[in-house]
């Protein structure tokens, strides 16, 4: 599958268009916003596969701040 092709979902995401800065919050509670956002997008499952593929350090994806992917990552290792 071509790059552009994986990232197909990236065009409805609700996000677009959206001031970038909303997404890489300086604190977990500035994150909130951006939270919101993603709580109602409909890629979001995608966008959290991207993030965690891609080892995304920084910002809001799929809903989730970077301390919450680590997370998740080290669960995922823990159980594979
Ligand atoms: S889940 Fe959030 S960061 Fe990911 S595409 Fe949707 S709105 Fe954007």
């Amino acid at each position: 599958m071509s790059v552009a092709r994986n990232l197909v979902w990236r065009q409805q995401a609700a996000c677009r268009g959206v001031d970038s800065k909303i997404f890489y919050p300086l604190t977990e509670e500035e994150a909130q916003e951006a939270k919101f956002i993603c709580a109602q997008c409909t890629v979001r499952k995608a966008c959290t596969e991207y993030a965690m593929r891609n080892y995304e350090r920084n910002g809001v994806w799929g809903g989730m701040t970077e301390r919450e992917r680590r997370r998740i990552f080290r669960q995922r290792r823990q159980s594979a």
